[in-house]
């Protein structure tokens, strides 16, 4: 049962069919993980604590930049320095205190992704790192675990989630083979407009919530390109490979 002041909270949500008082419940007990709370994990993070996700686990190892502001909705200027998962964790406690919210300052590595990732339902991959990326999509591939990665450079964005709850592909390694050190590219290398990482980190918390409301995820195996400056978005069904370094047989 919803108490009167969670019922007022949450209204507006529970009042859709899609929600209701028994989706809410689900929310309420769901663990989420968001790696990476940077311009794409500042607005997934905010629709998530305010929709009222039961428990949140804040990765990132790095500190408040200037140049961060830009595009980084969590942080004020006065932030400059702070461990970004500790201020992540006030701002989305402050907008909403009735949640649990854990946050880690570190790097997400391989060991410690392998023990965190099966005590979460879900992850988010809110990184600006392919290396990263990787790594996530191999720990929760073998914990079982759902991820929705995305990623945004200059205006056009990608979005694509994987449910490994059944032990299969296809996988982020399916799609881009690792191919080691070289190929890392990051937003700190190239130019990003902070609208669009707006735009794809709520596609992020969205696609989340109806997961974890059991509805039917739209970008399960289906690579989103989202082109904001043409408002064009395309979508592509990704198959299996069985040759593929992850998930393949
Ligand atoms: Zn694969």
């Amino acid at each position: 049962m919803l108490s009167s002041k969670e019922l007022q909270r949450y209204s507006r949500q529970v009042m859709l069919p899609q929600v209701g008082e028994e989706g809410q419940q689900k929310l309420a007990s769901a663990r989420v993980m968001i790696v990476g709370l940077g311009g794409l994990g500042s607005p997934a993070a905010l629709y998530l604590a305010a929709a009222g996700i039961g428990e949140l686990h804040l990765v990132d190892g790095d500190h408040i930049d200037l140049s961060n502001l830009q595009r980084q909705v969590l942080y004020k200027t006065n932030h400059q320095g702070k461990s970004k998962a500790v201020v992540a964790a006030q701002q989305l406690a402050a907008a909403n205190p009735a949640i649990r919210i854990y946050p880690h300052c570190q790097m997400a590595s391989e060991p410690w992704l392998r023990e965190r990732v099966k005590q979460v339902d879900l992850v988010l991959d809110c990184t600006d790192n392919l290396e990263i990326r990787h790594t996530i999509n191999r720990v929760c591939y073998r914990a079982g675990r759902p991820v929705v990665m995305a990623s945004v450079q200059g205006f056009s964005g990608q979005l694509i989630s994987f449910d490994f709850s059944e032990g299969k592909g296809p996988c982020y390694a399916c799609l881009f083979p690792p191919q080691g050190e070289a190929e890392v590219q990051n937003c700190s290398t190239t130019g990003v407009i902070g609208p669009a990482l707006g735009v794809v980190g709520s596609m992020q918390a969205l696609e989340a919530i109806k997961y974890l409301l059991d509805m039917p995820v739209s970008s399960l195996n289906k690579l989103h390109l989202i082109e904001t400056e043409a408002f064009a978005l395309q979508a592509l069904q990704l198959p299996s490979h069985s040759h593929c370094s992850v998930c393949g047989v």
